[in-house]
C-alpha cells in the first residue's frame, strides 16, 4: 500500500475521488462503437478547456514531455530553423527535442525567474529571416514565471513563424485563449492543473500549423507521434482506424476532470487559482519566506520562494512529506537548494491546501 499524500508540488496535483471512480470504470475495446461517442466529448472539453475551435484537439497517450515531442517533430523537417526562448528547464527541454527533430535550435536565453521578454525574441527572428516556427514555455514549472503569450504569438505571426507554445501547467490554472492569441500549435499535461493522474498530453493545431504538416517533404520521424495517423484514429468518426492501444481508463479520468473543469467554468477556475495564490503569498510572507520571481509575472499555481539561510532544503522537505503527508518542490538545475516550488495547482488550489502548507512550515521551523 502507497501512502495518502497531499499534492503541493510542480505535478502532479491532488486527483480527486470523482476523478478516480471515473478511472475504475470497466475497461472497454478503444475501437467500441460506445467509445467513439465518448472520444468526441472529450475532445470537445478539451477545445473548452484550451478554448479553441480547432479541429485537430486531442490528448497524446503519453505525458506532457510527449506532447512536446509531438509539436516539434511534426512541425519541423530536417534543417529547419526554429527561435526557442530559454528561461527555465522547459525551454531548454525544447532546444534538445528540437535538435533531435533533425531541426536548427536558436536558443535565445533569459535569466531563470524571469519572463520571456518579447524584445530579444524579436531581435532573434530579426536575425534569423529563414526561421519556420518560434517556442517558449507559457508557465515556467521549474521558476513559476509566466511569460506573456498573446505578444509572443504575434511577434510569431509578424516574422511568419508558427508559434508552438508550452502550456502544462497553464491550462485551467491561468487566462490562455488558443484562438484569440493566434496560437498555432499547443500541448498540455494532464497532471497540474487539469488534476487528472499523469499520462496524457492534451494537443491542439492550428490550420497553419496543419498546412505545414501537409506541406512536408519527408513524413514526420517519429511514427507514434505523427499527426496524420492519429486524426486517423481521433478524427475518423465511425471509420476511426486502429493506431495503437488508446489507454481508455486514463481517458475516462481525463474526461471527468475536464466535465469538473466546465462544471466550475474555466474563468472561475483562473480566478480561483489567483485568489489561493494570494492567500498564499500573504501566509508564505508573514512566515519571512520571499518569492523569486517578481509579481507582475508570478504563476498563482506554481509559488517558487527562496530556502532562508540557516533553514535545511531535504530536512524541512522530509518532515513536511513524514508528518504531514505533504509534498512540495525541490527546485530544479541552478535553483537546486536554494528554492522551494509550492504548487496550487487544480485540487490542489483551496484555502485548506493553503492551510495545511503554511501549518506544516512552521512545524518544520520556518517562521520569521
Ligand atoms: C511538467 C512539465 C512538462 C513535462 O511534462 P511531463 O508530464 O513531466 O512529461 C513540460 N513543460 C512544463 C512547463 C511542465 O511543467
Amino acid at each position: 500500500m502507497l501512502p495518502k499524500r497531499t499534492l503541493m508540488g510542480p505535478g502532479p496535483s491532488d486527483v480527486s475521488r470523482e476523478v478516480l471512480e471515473a478511472m475504475s470504470q470497466p475497461t472497454i475495446g478503444h475501437l467500441d462503437p460506445a467509445f467513439v461517442g465518448f472520444m468526441d466529448e472529450l475532445n470537445e472539453l478539451l477545445r473548452l478547456a484550451f478554448q479553441t475551435k480547432n479541429p485537430i484537439t486531442l490528448p497524446i497517450s503519453a505525458p506532457g514531455s510527449a506532447g512536446m515531442e509531438c509539436c516539434f517533430v511534426n512541425l519541423l523537417e530536417p534543417g529547419d530553423e526554429v527561435v526557442i526562448a530559454v528561461n527555465g528547464v522547459f525551454g531548454g527541454r525544447m532546444v534538445e527535442v528540437a535538435r533531435r527533430c533533425g531541426a536548427t535550435p536558436i536558443a535565445v536565453e533569459f535569466d531563470w525567474g524571469t519572463p520571456v521578454e518579447p524584445d530579444k525574441m524579436e531581435d532573434a527572428l530579426k536575425a534569423h529571416p529563414d526561421a519556420v516556427a518560434m517556442a517558449f514555455v507559457h508557465s515556467e514549472t521549474s521558476t513559476g514565471a509566466r511569460s506573456d503569450a498573446e505578444i509572443l504569438c504575434a511577434l510569431a505571426k509578424k516574422y511568419d513563424c508558427l508559434s508552438i507554445v508550452d502550456a502544462v501547467t497553464s491550462l485551467g490554472g491561468i487566462e490562455l485563449r488558443v484562438d484569440d492569441w493566434g496560437i498555432d500549435a499547443i500541448y498540455s499535461g494532464s497532471q497540474k492543473c487539469l488534476s487528472a493522474p499523469p499520462g496524457l498530453s492534451p494537443v491542439s493545431f492550428g490550420e497553419q500549423a496543419m498546412a505545414k504538416l501537409k506541406q512536408r517533404s519527408t513524413p514526420p520521424q517519429s511514427w507514434f507521434l505523427d499527426m496524420n495517423l492519429l486524426t486517423g484514429y481521433w478524427g475518423g468518426g465511425a471509420k476511426r482506424a486502429y493506431h495503437h492501444t488508446a489507454p481508455v481508463n486514463a481517458l475516462y479520468a481525463l474526461h471527468a476532470a475536464l466535465e469538473i473543469l466546465k462544471r466550475e467554468g474555466v474563468e472561475n477556475a483562473w480566478k480561483r487559482h489567483a485568489d489561493n495564490h494570494q492567500l498564499l503569498r500573504a501566509e508564505l510572507e508573514s512566515i519571512g519566506l520571499d518569492f523569486i520571481v517578481a509579481e507582475e509575472y508570478r504563476l498563482p499555481q506554481l509559488n517558487s520562494v527562496s530556502i532562508p539561510d540557516g533553514i535545511d532544503d531535504a530536512e524541512v522537505r522530509s518532515h513536511l512529506l513524514n508528518e504531514f503527508n505533504l509534498e512540495i518542490g525541490a527546485g530544479l538545475g541552478p535553483l537546486a537548494g536554494k528554492i522551494w516550488r509550492i504548487g496550487l495547482m487544480g485540487a490542489s488550489s483551496t484555502p485548506e491546501h493553503v492551510a495545511l502548507c503554511v501549518s506544516a512550515l512552521k512545524s518544520a521551523g520556518v517562521s520569521r
